[in-house]
């Protein structure tokens, strides 16, 4: 059973305290007794002070059970303390983890996190999803008095600058336990076995800290497919963590939370059950989101501009993005001697940013509208919720899929492009990703299934038959288009 290590201290600390009253009776009646049977004749002097240490120790022991509480608060506040000054060292294990040095035993070190919940702004259903693990992790009993397990990991799968680092590290504020940081890179070693040893050492820190949040950013880094080419390190390295990941139960205590922007370069094995069985994925923010990330940013400061404009410009601005930005504004109206955010300095730091920084994903007007005519295909072919930046795509999800079913797939991943084909009368290299997938499965249904003869056959007949279903409803995706648009969201119940 997991065994909480504050429940374990506050028993060592009743051990001991009841361990010295024993003692001090113990002797107390030594003592007597030997006074009693003794016929030597002893000081008055010493017997005094003998009787009065005892008696002391037996006030102590009694003293410190009745304040055992307190006295186990002070040593927490001190352990905390020390802890707390690991807090700055996030970012120092951060750089330190991505800089591909080789592991001291040192290097693996807990932070506590001051990160909570209101720290993190936007994203609603991220953050109910992980909600339940921080009751998992401060209620434990609640869960395991049913036999439920903790899931042992939990995949955030995002673009960069999402929040992905942050919301892990608000789940272990919020849990209130030991957080520890590694980027996937920092495993990736030149010499065989040291990656594997990181790996171990960090599972083994993180038991011994249980209950305790490990962080691997960018697993992808030991996480690939292990595609046949010879590269012991990094299969030796990816090795270890199933093993580690299949080494402790789900009542450990230890929850690893892992960050990829590639969940389709991961090898299977680690997507398996009893592994990172939890999966959650963290989009661009949207426009609601990006208000209320403007408005965290924008807290307790003095602003003269339209939020709700900017968070509709913003689109396609990451969480990190827009944090970014709203910090350049600010140094901008320092720089102009002023106390108020003004249009002025949004506009100065937006141009900064959008020549400054690839990774923004700054969309212009047509681009948006190729992204929206995409993703309105999407809605309409899948009829389920799609938002303007979601990158996955809604697909059937049998055990033994049928023909049909399989069929119908392909079509979810051909549809984005031929819509825009259809609507724009152009070709748009859009969606590389879905494209592969969808020729993937043609691909298995001949070479695993023997369903047809040659893949591009069954690609050719479904672009087909989406051509014909797009032309046919243009006026429909074309609202569709105006919605994802405007609200930047398209849910079911308006398809
Ligand atoms: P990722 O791990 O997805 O690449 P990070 O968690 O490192 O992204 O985010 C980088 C920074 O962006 C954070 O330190 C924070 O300042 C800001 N940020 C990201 N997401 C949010 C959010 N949802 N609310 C507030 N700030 C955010």
């Amino acid at each position: 059973m997991w065994q909480n290590s504050n429940n374990k201290k506050n028993n060592l600390l009743d051990k001991n305290i009841k361990l010295m009253a024993i003692s001090a009776v113990v002797l107390i009646v030594l003592f007597l007794y030997t006074l009693y049977k003794s016929s030597a004749h002893i000081e008055s002097g010493s017997y005094y002070f003998g009787i009065i240490f005892l008696l002391f120790l037996l006030a102590f022991a009694v003293f410190a059970r009745i304040k055992q509480d307190k006295i186990q608060k002070f040593l927490n506040k001190n352990r905390k303390e020390n802890e707390n000054s690991f807090s700055s060292e996030l970012e120092q294990a951060k750089q330190t983890s991505s800089n591909n040095e080789v592991p001291e035993a040192s290097s693996i070190k807990a932070v506590t996190s001051n990160v909570s919940f209101n720290d993190v702004a936007g994203i609603k259903e991220v953050k109910a999803e992980l909600e339940e693990i921080v009751d998992f992790l401060n209620k434990p009993s609640k869960y395991l008095k049913h036999g439920v397990k903790l899931p042992k990991g939990v995949l955030l799968v995002g673009p960069p600058g999402v929040g992905k680092t942050l919301i892990a590290r608000a789940v272990a504020g919020e849990a209130d336990v030991p957080f520890f940081y590694q980027s996937g890179a920092s495993f990736v070693q030149i010499y065989v076995g040291m990656g594997a040893k990181k790996v171990r050492e960090l599972f083994m820190q993180a038991k011994l800290n249980a209950p305790s949040i490990v962080f691997i950013d960018e697993i992808d880094a030991i996480g690939k497919k292990r595609d046949g080419k010879n590269n012991d390190e990094r299969e030796s390295t990816l090795n270890e963590l199933l093993t580690q990941m299949d080494g402790f139960e789900g009542d450990s205590g230890v929850i690893v939370i892992a960050a990829t922007n590639k969940i389709e370069v991961l090898d299977e094995a680690l997507l398996r059950a009893g592994r990172f069985d939890r999966r959650v994925f963290v989009n661009l923010p949207n426009i609601e989101d990006r208000k209320k990330i403007l408005e965290l940013y924008l807290n307790k400061k003095h602003y003269e501009f339209n939020l709700d404009n900017l968070a509709q410009e913003t689109s396609g601005f990451s969480s990190a993005a827009l944090s970014t930005l709203i910090n350049e504004a600010l140094l901008n109206m320092i720089k102009r001697e002023s106390k108020v955010v003004e249009q002025v300095d949004i506009d100065t730091a937006k141009t900064k940013i959008e020549f400054g920084k690839k990774q923004t994903l700054l969309l212009d007007e047509k681009q948006k509208e190729i992204l929206a005519i995409y993703q309105a295909s999407k809605a309409y072919i899948t009829k389920t919720k799609v938002a303007l930046f979601d990158e996955k795509v809604q697909t059937l999800d049998s055990i033994y899929p049928s023909y049909n079913e399989l069929i119908e797939n392909i079509k979810r991943y051909l549809c984005g492009s031929i819509a825009v084909e259809v609507i724009k009368n152009e070709k748009y290299a859009i969606n590389s990703e879905d494209l592969k997938k969808a020729y993937e499965i043609a691909q298995k249904m001949k070479d695993d299934y023997k369903m047809v003869a040659t893949p591009q056959n069954i690609i050719d007949e479904v672009s087909n038959s989406l051509r014909s279903i797009i032309s046919q409803n243009v006026n429909e995706i074309q609202r569709l288009k105006e919605l994802i648009l405007k609200n930047e969201v398209i849910l079911e119940d308006e398809i």
